[in-house]
């Protein structure tokens, strides 16, 4: 029996293609290790957007390294966005990897898994033309992640996924629907749409129709779907009509990820975000005037090169009049083959810390002030499991995806259940459900 190991890194496009090469190893014949220290095949799946990423990732091959000298014939390949970033450089750093593939070549990983056997090393870093396929991947039986397209050609200078993962392609919308039908009919409740640029759906040569239209089909069509989500969705492509459909269509959660990346328009011009502060300011009014409680969450990159004093109290403005629920902010970290890379003024180290520092204060006061006004409301919380960190409580997420835990039995687990906030914290919402409707707590059957 071969069996595997994957360890994932980065974002929900990689968890989703984890699952995806899950399917193609078992189809190959591979089943899964329980852990790392007993599989025949060890593989990295990998994010390369910024360095620290590609730092964890080459140190956990080391780790790896390790246990292949104790086991010769363990084979090691890196898979994703660094290795097709990289390339076959990734051999000098880590000179003990058998293979790598690159995100659009995770096909091909058994047929280099069973090349490496036979001690014969081997890449593959071809951009396949089926683009993003079906997958039975998931975060949680209730909730799962599907791909609508992958790529991205906005180019913003800072960033390698363009590199990593090549241009816009969009998949059919009958693929689409039938995959969130099956996942429906096996009891999932809720589904994200993944694209690296989603509010760009179908504006490619493949295209059949734009986002907001598959949405409204996906709700017509797959009435078992609960929540529908999106990820990530560039505000240079949000339109008016994208805006009417999560105002009407029910089943669309009424939260949104809508990276910012800078208040300066100086900074977002040097990022070609293609937007300016202004543009952004609007599109977040028309968004929560069309939607009433809309949660707002977004990106920050603090000390892009030239990035002035000034430039960053645009930033912080921008924070405080977006009024953000939760923004999740990063120093720049120059990638390699990448525009802003090569620029001069580059910010030190210690200015970008202070940067961030001052950033996520200020994020975290306001998120804090705008969290515990949930505090006594109550809320649908779909159930994912136990709370990992105890195992004793349950844990879901609200429709605008706050974390809740809160008591229960373990045959709430899928369903949607009403729950009362109690407590806010950090993180997650603390929650009781036998203080809300008496009897079956279930909201839907
Ligand atoms: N497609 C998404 C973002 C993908 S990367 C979008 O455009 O909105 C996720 C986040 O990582 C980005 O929003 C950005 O804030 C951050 N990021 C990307 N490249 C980075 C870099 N070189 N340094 C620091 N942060 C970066
Ligand atoms: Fe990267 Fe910009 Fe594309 Fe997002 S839109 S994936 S930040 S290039």
């Amino acid at each position: 029996m071969k069996t595997y190991f994957i360890h994932t890194f980065g974002c929900q496009m990689n968890e989703y293609d984890t699952g995806r090469l899950e399917q193609i190893l078992q189809a190959g014949g591979w089943v899964p290790a329980v852990s790392s220290s007993q599989a025949d095949l060890l593989l990295a799946n990998t994010c390369t957007v910024r360095q620290l990423a590609e730092d964890k990732a080459f140190s956990l091959l080391g780790r790896w390294a390790k246990m292949k000298k104790d086991r010769p014939g363990l084979i090691i390949g890196m898979v994703g966005c660094l290795a097709q970033h990289v390339g076959s450089k990734a051999y000098l750093r880590a000179p003990w990897l058998d293979f790598l593939a690159g995100p659009q070549a995770l096909k091909r990983v058994p047929e280099l898994a069973e090349k490496a056997r036979r001690h014969k090393r081997n890449h593959d870093f071809s951009v396949y033309d089926d683009g993003p396929e079906d997958t039975a991947s998931s975060k949680q039986a209730s909730s799962a992640y599907v791909a609508v397209m992958d790529g991205c050609d906005q180019f913003c200078t800072y960033c390698a996924v363009p590199q990593a993962r090549g241009r816009e392609k969009s998949r059919g919308p009958e693929a689409i629907i039938e995959e969130i039908r099956r996942r429906a009919q096996a009891g999932t409740k809720e589904i994200t749409l993944l694209g690296q640029n989603i509010t760009r759906y179908g504006w490619d040569a493949a295209g059949a129709m734009h986002l907001a239209e598959l949405i409204r089909r996906i709700a017509a069509e797959v009435p078992a779907i609960r929540r529908l989500r999106f990820l990530t969705g560039h505000p240079g492509a949000f339109t008016n009509e994208l805006i009417q459909t999560m105002a009407e269509v029910p089943v669309v959660c009424k939260a949104l990820h809508l990276p910012l990346q800078s208040g300066s328009d100086a900074v977002l011009q040097a990022m070609h975000r293609g937007y300016t502060s202004a543009e952004y300011r609007g599109l977040v009014a028309r968004l929560k005037k069309a939607i009433p409680g809309l949660v707002l969450t977004t990106d920050i990159i603090v000390g892009f090169p030239g990035e002035t004093d000034a430039d960053f109290t645009s930033t912080l403005d921008m924070i405080a009049a977006c009024d953000f629920d939760l923004a999740f902010c990063f120093k720049y970290s120059p990638r390699q083959g990448t525009e802003a890379a090569a620029w001069p003024h580059q910010i030190p180290q210690p200015e970008k810390e202070k940067r961030l520092a001052a950033c996520m204060r200020l994020v975290e006061e306001k998120a804090i002030g705008r969290r515990v006004k949930w505090v006594g409301r109550k809320v649908s919380v779909l159930v994912e499991g136990p709370d990992p960190k105890t195992g004793r409580r349950l844990q879901g997420r609200t429709p605008e995806n706050f974390i809740v835990n809160f008591e229960g039995p373990q045959t709430w687990i899928g369903e949607e259940v009403e729950v009362e906030i109690t407590a806010a914290g950090n993180w997650a919402f603390m929650g009781d459900a036998e203080n809300t409707a008496a009897g079956a707590p279930f909201l839907r059957a």
